[in-house]
C-alpha cells in the first residue's frame, strides 16, 4: 500500500497525513524531511542539498528525485509509503510514475483533499501558535479556551507570513501545479476526490473507506502490524 495525499495548504493534510501513516503503518516521505536526512547524514548530495536549505531556496527537482528514489530502493518500507507534499509538480508525478515502475512498486490510491479558497484563507488567517506551549488553535475552527488552553490569550501569535495575499497566492500556486498531476493520475484511475470541508473524522472515515476498498490492504494491515 503507497499512497500519495494531495491538498493545497491550509487544507489539514498534515493532520489527515499523520493519522493516514500511523493507523495504516505508513511510512511518511516528505521531500522536506527526506532532505534534512541527507544534510544529517552528512551524504555527499548534502554538499549540494545544505545552502539550498540555508538560505531558504528551493531545492530542484533532480535533488528531490534522486533523495526519493534512496527511499524506493528501500525494501524494507517501499510498499508501505504515504508521500506527504511530494510530487509537487507534474514533473515530480511523471519521474515518480517512471521510478516506481521500473522497481515493480505500485502506487495503490492518490487522494486529493478539495477544499474552497475561502475556507482555505479563513484557515491560515485564523491560524494562532502559542509562543509559550506551541500549540495551534484557529480563532475561526478551533478557538482557544480555558479548556484547551491555560497559558492564557497574551502568547497567542500570528505568522508573518500569514494574511490574506500569501494565502491567496499560494492556493492559486497550488492549483496552478496540482491540476496537471491531477489529470495525470486520474488517466491511470488511481485519483480520488476527498471532501476537505467536513470534520476532521468524517475525512478520515471517507479515506479509511477508499483504502479498504483497495486490493490488497488488509494483507498489508496484518503484515506490518
Ligand atoms: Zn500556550
Amino acid at each position: 500500500m503507497n499512497i500519495i495525499l494531495l491538498g493545497p495548504p491550509g487544507a489539514g493534510k498534515g493532520t489527515q497525513s499523520d493519522y493516514i501513516a500511523k493507523n495504516l503503518n505508513l511510512y511518511k516521505v516528505s521531500s522536506g524531511y527526506l532532505l534534512r536526512q541527507e544534510v544529517k547524514n552528512n551524504t555527499p548530495l548534502s554538499k549540494k542539498i545544505k545552502p539550498l536549505l540555508d538560505k531558504g531556496l528551493l531545492v530542484s527537482d533532480s535533488i528531490i528525485d534522486s533523495v526519493v528514489e534512496k527511499i524506493l530502493f528501500d525494501n524494507t518500507i517501499n510498499n508501505r509509503l504515504k508521500f506527504d507534499g511530494y510530487p509537487r509538480n507534474i514533473n515530480q508525478a511523471k519521474k515518480l510514475d517512471s521510478l516506481t515502475k521500473n522497481l515493480g512498486i505500485k502506487i495503490s490510491c492518490v487522494l486529493s483533499l478539495e477544499v474552497n479558497k475561502e475556507t482555505i484563507v479563513k484557515r491560515i488567517l485564523g491560524r494562532q501558535i502559542c509562543s509559550k506551549c506551541d500549540l495551534i488553535f484557529n480563532e475561526y475552527f478551533n478557538p482557544p479556551n480555558k479548556k484547551n488552553h491555560t497559558c492564557g490569550d497574551k502568547f497567542l501569535q500570528k505568522r508573518s507570513d500569514d494574511n490574506a495575499d500569501t494565502a491567496s497566492d499560494r492556493f492559486e500556486i497550488y492549483l496552478n501545479k496540482t491540476f496537471p498531476m491531477i489529470d495525470f493520475y486520474k488517466k491511470q484511475n488511481i485519483h480520488h476526490q476527498i471532501n476537505g470541508m467536513v470534520k476532521i473524522d468524517e475525512i478520515f472515515k471517507e479515506i479509511g473507506d477508499i483504502i479498504a476498498s483497495l486490493e490488497g490492504w488488509l494483507y498489508n494491515l496484518y503484515l506490518y502490524k
